[in-house]
């Protein structure tokens, strides 16, 4: 075991601030990665904030961070997907029991052993819980490394393991594409990822909005229409149009009114995590015979063929790089749906925190 630098929260009510974490010693099949840039999700926050507390405590103290990219300084004897020197990105899982039927077809994401970045039982016994990527480096089986394609602005990279991979999964699910109009709902983290997937895999994608002063970058992003959806008028023009939304809301919010947008057997794919109960009507289904669904992060598989897809498009997130003593302050923002789009943390500088 070792110790290595990061940012940890000791309560629910507490900042971030640096604190030293163990390490295991990478076993043959470890991967040891040196992490140079962490996004910040959503997650992270509810999460520190223990928001989650019904259906996964948060277990203090926590490291939050699964939007990791980095470089290998090394790996175990049997390792053969990297070696020192590559850079190598993980995201939102570490362990899964590979074994399971979820597993055996790439959805280690569904596997009921999986094990997440941060804040789940540690199987190694490092720490009570695994410990995320707000620390200068992390050690993970070779299985949940992925290869980042080397065109790519490394900060920008970052939170494809995260709002990339959560949105690129259910898009491709649904088969977004030409002859699709598709709706995505809030243009954060996730959402913003959402406009690049479904634009560049020709869908007409329209962006749902509480925020008007969004509507530029949205068209920039890749909308071909933006709905400001505090606005009646405009939402009444589009009811019953789309074939499939996808709702990235961290908050709660009327989900009967987006269900009404939905097309004859269109589909609402909600990958927003609050933890507050949704009312929803039985006729938002009935009538359309609509479908009201979930969806969370994505397999190994489809988390390296979405890197490789970004990488032949060339399509990264729109990050604020941010210092890592910044990132308290960057949470009271992303409260306020202030961000542009995402948060990345250079963790160059907790080497001096
Ligand atoms: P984010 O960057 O904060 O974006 C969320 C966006 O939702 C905001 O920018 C805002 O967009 C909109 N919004 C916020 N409060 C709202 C409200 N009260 N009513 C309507 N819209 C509101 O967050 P994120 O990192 O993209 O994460 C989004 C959610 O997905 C979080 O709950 C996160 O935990 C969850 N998540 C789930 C998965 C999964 O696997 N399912 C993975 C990652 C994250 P506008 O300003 O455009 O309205
Ligand atoms: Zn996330």
């Amino acid at each position: 075991m070792y110790q290595t630098k990061a940012y940890a929260a000791e309560s629910a009510t507490s900042l971030l601030e640096s604190a030293s974490i163990p390490r295991r010693d990478p076993t043959d099949k470890d991967v040891q990665i040196e992490i140079l840039f962490c996004g910040v999700c959503h997650s992270d926050l509810h999460q520190v904030r223990d928001e989650w507390k019904s259906v996964m405590p948060t277990v203090y103290p926590v490291v939050p961070g699964h939007e990791i990219v980095g470089r290998v300084t090394s790996v175990g004897s049997s390792v053969t997907k990297l070696k020192p020197g590559d850079l190598a990105a993980v995201g939102c899982m570490v362990d899964a029991d590979c074994t399971c039927a979820e597993c055996q077809a790439d959805r280690e994401n569904l596997c009921p052993s999986g094990v997440f970045t941060y804040n789940s039982p540690d199987k190694h016994g490092t720490a009570p819980v695994t410990y995320g990527g707000y620390s200068n480096s992390i050690v993970v089986d070779e299985h949940f490394a992925l290869r980042v394609p080397e065109n790519l602005d490394l900060a920008g990279t970052a939170p494809l393991l995260c709002a990339g991979i959560t949105t690129y999964s259910p898009i491709k699910r649904y088969g977004v594409g030409p002859g699709m109009k598709v709706g995505i709902v809030g243009l954060g983290g996730l959402g913003h990822m959402g406009v690049k997937f479904a634009h560049a895999l020709g869908a007409h994608t329209v962006v749902f909005t509480t925020s008007p002063g969004k509507k530029e970058d949205a068209l920039r992003l890749g909308a071909d229409e933006v709905i400001i959806s505090r606005n009646e008028d405009e939402m009444q023009k589009h009811a019953g149009s789309f074939n499939f939304i996808l709702d990235t809301v961290s908050a709660p919010h009327d989900i009967n009114a987006l269900l009404g947008m939905l097309a004859t057997d269109g589909n609402l794919t909600l990958v927003g995590a609050s933890e507050q109960p949704m009312e929803v009507s039985g006729f938002s289904l009935l009538f359309g015979r609509r479908s009201l669904s979930g969806s969370i992060i994505g397999g190994i598989a489809q988390t390296q063929e979405m890197l490789d897809f970004c990488g032949e498009k060339n399509i990264t997130a729109d990050v604020e790089v941010i210092p890592i003593q910044k990132v308290n302050e960057a949470y009271e923002r992303l409260l306020k749906s202030d961000v542009k789009y995402r948060f990345c943390i250079d963790m160059e500088s907790l080497k001096t925190a």
